[in-house]
């Protein structure tokens, strides 16, 4: 693809060509689009959400004290507790005759909170996952299996919504039933499907166990998000799967799977930036943090009317990248989020992310993918943590000895990354609970 010649975009336009061209745009024009588009919108909060006014006056701000990317440091910043606080409609800053749609966050960590849009806040929404699916190589001759779940969870829509307005045939399966996914992916010749990795890990185990071979279907391309995934578990499904897996990341509270996606360079998540500005903050002092340094990411939605996320924290941490991507996008790129603030868990005093384990145990060959980690505390107050994970002997070997070498490898691979001593637990295959959506990786019995 080459960028386009043509800059003089209008703000409005919604094609799938401009869409397309969004992402190749001059750094400066970009910053000029999204200068106009926050001008608009923390005008827009300011005059129609009390909740943004009333923070900003305390701040003593009004909107016009916003000139430049310079003062946006000076707006408050939105948490989820504050959704939590507002809880439903408390943001919303149209008349609900505007509001086409609301979606809650599926709750991973606490009530859920709602989220509202307009018809162009869909608009918006949309042409985000059109770029994403763009930038895949996802065509009109693609049929999608869309396998996230529908309904006030944003996967499903949200991958739906975009996979037909590109043109692509969609097949709304959602998420579950796991033995007809595989056969409709053999029976419609499907070649994108979209879920969570580790629901795709479980549709891979269900193949296999039908006898049906991934490798020799038409599939070719995996959108895979919702959840932290890391590099060793994409080649794993790479190899057995015959499909190239690319990421997509979003977030219910800044519309849901769109916000950044993968190109073929798989390194990094381009972040639509013309919609979405991102910030990476020091989540202790909230300061701003520059470039390549690893942080929280921060978002303001630049052109979300129903309800404007100015400034609001992620807890997701990662690093805006600064080198230009060879697929020529001068959209910038994240690095895959590999970890949220409020994953970590600490044992013994150290620091853990449940991806970091991850990586030590896919990192010793003849480990299957399925894993959960278990933390109890003693009644002296020591904590333990336990890690469960599937082998099959045909792959480690079945004599007392092939089983020792083998978990000594695993704790030694766990305690080199982490620093931590964990149990190693190998259970038989399909012992850990499979999830048809996000995966629930870490069990807390500690009592605290
Ligand atoms: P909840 O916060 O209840 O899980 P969401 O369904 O909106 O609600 O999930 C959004 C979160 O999911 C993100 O903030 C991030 O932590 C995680 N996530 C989404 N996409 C990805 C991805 N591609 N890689 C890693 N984590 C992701
Ligand atoms: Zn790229």
């Amino acid at each position: 693809m080459s960028p386009p010649t043509a800059l003089s975009l209008d703000l409005s336009q919604t094609t799938l060509n401009s869409a397309t061209n969004l992402d190749f745009l001059t750094r400066d024009r970009l910053r000029e689009i999204q200068w106009k588009k926050l001008d608009i919108i923390v005008h827009h909060a300011y005059e129609n959400s009390p909740w943004y006014r009333e923070q900003m006056q305390l701040k003593k701000l009004v909107p016009d004290d916003i000139k430049s990317f310079d003062d946006i440091h000076k707006l408050p910043f939105v948490t989820k507790q504050v959704l939590r606080d507002t809880y439903p409609f408390g943001l919303f800053s149209v008349p609900m005759t505007s509001v086409v749609r609301m979606h809650a966050s599926s709750g991973t960590t606490g009530k859920p909170i709602v989220v509202a849009h307009t018809r162009e806040d869909l608009a918006v929404w949309t042409q985000s996952v059109v770029r994403a699916l763009k930038s895949y190589g996802v065509h009109q001759n693609d049929v999608l299996q869309n396998a996230y779940g529908y309904g006030l969870f944003t996967g499903g829509l949200g991958l739906h919504d975009g996979g037909q307005a590109l043109g692509v045939t969609v097949v709304p399966i959602s998420g579950g039933n796991t033995e007809r996914q595989v056969m409709l992916m053999r029976d419609f010749g499907v070649t994108v499907v979209s879920c969570t990795p580790s629901y795709f890990l479980h549709i891979l185990d269900k193949a296999e166990q039908m006898g049906v071979d991934l490798r020799e279907l038409p599939l070719r391309i995996g959108v895979f998000g919702a959840e932290p995934w890391s590099d060793e578990m994409r080649k794993r499904i790479e190899t057995k799967a015959g499909i190239k897996a690319y990421d997509i990341y979003g977030l219910t509270e800044i519309c849901g799977p769109g916000v950044g996606a993968e190109c073929p360079h798989q390194n990094g998540t381009h972040i639509f930036e013309d919609h979405f500005y991102p910030e990476i903050i020091d989540p202790e002092t909230l300061e701003p943090l520059p470039d390549g340094q690893e942080g929280e990411l921060v978002f303001t939605t630049l052109d979300r009317f129903a309800m404007p996320m100015i400034r609001y924290r992620t807890r997701d941490l990662t690093a805006l990248m600064t080198e230009p991507c060879p697929c020529g996008r001068t959209i910038r790129r994240m690095r895959r989020i590999a970890a949220r603030t409020d994953d970590m868990f600490i044992i013994r005093g150290v620091n853990v992310f449940p991806g970091q384990i991850e990586a030590a145990l896919l990192a010793v060959e003849g480990t299957a993918p399925h894993y959960q980690i278990i933390l109890t505390r003693e009644f002296g107050g020591l904590d333990n943590i336990e890690v469960q994970l599937e082998v099959q002997a045909a792959d480690i070997g079945d004599t007392v000895r092939d089983v020792e070498v083998f978990q000594r490898s695993v704790t030694h691979e766990i305690q080199r990354i982490t620093g931590i001593h964990a149990k190693v637990t190998l259970v038989s295959p399909g012992t850990i609970p499979r999830s048809e959506g996000k995966a629930k990786r870490v069990i807390d019995k500690r009592v605290i």
